[in-house]
């Protein structure tokens, strides 16, 4: 008997590489099916009449097959099965390619449902490559109705995903309820049951929309809760107070080669005041990208290495803790500390370059560093401080509540925490950070660096091409850099690879011949990687042809182009933050957005990014551009980890769940009131530990 926890690989029609492929997205049970989400339907539910379809529109018949063949193409290159189907109204030829089982399949008199384009050859209307259904079923799955469209990946088609789903749904109701009954009721919510086969195989809109809003409810109700919980532990919990160094801040300020904005002298007073508290300080720096938050935090740093206590200070990736690094040993100069790096490739200290991991690892035991920078390394379980007074965030969305209880717990204080600042680029609104955070303290930098000009952004049809590739080619015999983003069609396998690396070929044998071009992709070892980004950074490189591992943090002020391909395949937020990259410094930069669609939905899409450079906004205005039949995109991915469904824009469901959160803690603060709901807790905490 199939129940939720059954292994995929023992579910009817899933052999060793199907099992393997589903692994890639996850899914390693039957439960792991239900909760693999689709991310938009396409709405085939209308049936039309042969006789009425109309060229060029999506459209789902049910008719008779008549005759049905496969034969080579007369290029010998494709197979072809073609088709004949017919209602009562008229009859339409029907066209397969590459796949001749479907002979086999469909006979001759059965009857079908066909949902694709109508297409429109010669004389005669048409379907090419429509996903068919036989139409003896009570319930279709695969067209004439909303029909589910999953992520996938490579070798594994919309249809097998949705015919493993399709075969697991009954199981829906067996999940067990997480929330008390008088909740669900109060706020109108779907059964958890009822919810998870109606995100799958909704009726109308409508039924999709409410199974979303349950299960939105529930992302955002955990995330919340585990807020609230971290926050009773610090609240529980003194701090050593940090005191403000006037002498090494003003020596501090005075070393850098420019003049601190407003917005930076505030914030960074706001940090020092807290700082002297003898309560650990919970605050949060945002500022859009290029504002300069490294250097609040370097005064920070600095004045709690000047009192002794050690700091560690992370980042989500190998390259942004080599620059901060880099960065900071720059920064703080005059303070002449030496300053580790620990991630899971690299150990060495601005004095030692050979150095083992168990010999900094007791280093920093000892006291004898006292500022660390690195990965999620910093938290595994062997690394000790001795005193760590401050640890530092960089882009925390992508660090859990978890991974900081953590790093407390190895602070080396047993009755005090360390004072936690984060830094965040994506420029929440306060009302909604508080809505998500509740008191965490905010420090916003709006105002960016004097001398910055804005990044000149323009949207690149294909015929200004080799226009483009013209001023490309000056800026860089004017001494500047590019950056050249190219879109992962699918992160999870080579072919995202393949497509940067054509695109690395062809740039620097027939399009940039006579200029250095480099070539950065996720698959390249760190070594690799550091290397060419330190090419890079040293101008040896004049165009770097990359995937969006440069999206975070990276920090190349010569650089002042961004030009990225098939634009239209990149939510908004992230190409704001693309385009962060450059106009660093006081060159003019550039942002060309290359896209091969030349539909006016992409081109208005894209055309956001010329009149905005407003992180947040953007990010609203993807919500806008979508469809109707769109749950979710890429481009939300990455703010919060564990919310899968909902957005920060969902600002209504946020206050309700916010307040659902208070209150289980008011009447349960342990939540042993509520095993079901500390059992989730629980489970996803698992989920969010990588190591
Ligand atoms: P982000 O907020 O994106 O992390 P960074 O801290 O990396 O920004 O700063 C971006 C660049 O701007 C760095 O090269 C930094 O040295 C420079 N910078 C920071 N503050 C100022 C300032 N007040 N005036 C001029 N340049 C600045
Ligand atoms: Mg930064």
């Amino acid at each position: 008997m199939v129940t939720l926890e059954t292994k995929i690989e023992d579910l009817n029609r899933v052999g060793e590489t199907t099992a393997q492929r589903l692994s890639k997205l996850n899914i390693k049970t039957a439960q792991d099916l239900l909760f693999h989400f689709p991310f938009r339907y396409d709405d085939f539910s209308k049936v039309s009449d042969i006789k009425n379809l109309i060229p060029n529109t999506q459209a789902t018949i049910r008719g008779k097959i008549e005759l049905i063949n496969s034969r080579r193409s007369p290029q010998k290159r494709r197979f072809l099965t073609e088709c004949v189907v017919s209602d009562k109204t008229g009859t339409i030829k029907v066209i397969w390619f590459n796949q001749p089982y479907l002979t086999k399949v469909l006979n001759v008199g059965e009857l079908v449902y066909l949902s694709g384009k109508v297409g429109f050859d010669k004389y005669e209307q048409q379907m090419i490559n429509p996903v068919y259904e036989k139409a003896n079923k009570k319930e279709t799955i695969h067209t004439a109705r909303l029909v589910p469209i999953y992520p996938t990946t490579q070798n594994l088609s919309q249809k097998q995903i949705r015919f493993l789903i399709s075969s697991v749904i009954n199981l829906a109701e067996a999940l067990s309820e997480w929330l008390p009954d008088q909740v669900v009721e109060k706020y109108h919510l779907l059964s958890l049951g009822q919810a998870i086969s109606k995100i799958h195989f909704p009726t109308t809109y409508n039924d999709a929309q409410k199974a979303l809003d349950r299960l939105k409810f529930d992302e955002l109700l955990l995330f919340i809760i585990q807020v609230l919980l971290s926050r009773q532990d610090i609240e529980h919990s003194t701090a050593e107070s940090i005191e403000f160094n006037k002498n090494i801040t003003k020596e501090f300020v005075s070393s850098l080669p420019f003049e601190l904005t407003n917005d930076q002298k505030m914030t960074s007073w706001e940090i020092l005041r807290d700082l002297e508290k003898e309560t650990p300080m919970n605050r949060l720096l945002e500022g859009e990208v290029g504002s300069g938050k490294t250097v609040v935090a370097a005064m920070a740093i600095s004045n709690a290495l000047a009192s002794g206590k050690q700091v560690a200070f992370m980042a989500p990736t190998e390259i942004l803790t080599q620059q901060h690094f880099e960065t900071l040993n720059w920064l703080l100069e005059k303070q002449n500390i030496e300053i580790a790096l620990l991630t899971r490739t690299t150990i060495k200290t601005t004095n030692r370059a050979k150095l083992s991991k168990s010999k900094l690892i007791e280093l920093i035991k000892n006291n004898e560093i006292k500022l660390i920078v690195g990965t999620h390394s910093l938290i595994q379980a062997d690394v000790k401080f001795n005193n760590l007074g401050l640890v530092i965030v960089d882009e925390q969305h992508r660090f859990g509540v978890e991974q900081r209880k953590s790093i407390k717990e190895k602070s080396g204080n047993k009755n005090t925490s360390p004072h936690f600042l984060s830094m965040t680029a994506t420029p929440i609104p306060r009302t909604l950070a508080l809505s998500l955070y509740g008191d965490l303290q905010l420090s916003i930098i709006k105002e960016m660096p004097k001398e910055r000009k804005k990044v000149i952004t323009e949207v690149v049809t294909p015929n200004k091409r080799e226009e483009s590739y013209k001023f490309i080619k000056e800026k860089v015999n004017e001494g500047r850099q590019a950056f050249v983003v190219c879109p992962l069609i699918d992160p999870s396998d080579k072919l995202g690879v393949k497509a940067v690396a054509e695109e690395f070929e062809i740039l620097k044998e027939e399009i940039f011949p006579n200029l250095s071009v480099g070539l950065l992709h996720g698959k390249l070892k760190t070594d690799q990687k550091k290397e060419i980004m330190n090419d890079f950074l040293a101008n040896k490189i004049n165009i770097l042809v990359t995937t969006t591992v440069v999206e975070v943090g990276v920090n190349i002020p010569n650089a002042a182009i961004m030009m990225i391909e098939g634009a239209e395949r990149f939510g908004l937020a992230q190409l704001h933050q693309l385009r962060g990259r450059v106009g660093r410094s006081t060159h003019q930069s550039y942002c060309l957005l290359f896209s091969d669609s030349n539909t006016q939905k992409t081109i208005d899409r894209l055309q956001a990014l010329v009149e905005s450079s407003d992180g947040f906004e953007l990010a609203e205005k993807d919500l806008e551009f979508r469809g109707p039949g769109q749950l979710y995109g890429k481009e939300q991915s990455g703010y919060i980890q564990s919310l899968k469904l909902a957005s920060l824009f969902d600002y209504e469901i946020i206050k309700v769940a916010r307040k659902q959160a208070q209150e289980f803690l008011e009447q349960s603060p342990d939540l042993k009131k509520f095993p079901k709901i500390l059992e989730r807790i629980i489970e996803q905490k698992q989920e969010t530990h990588p190591e």
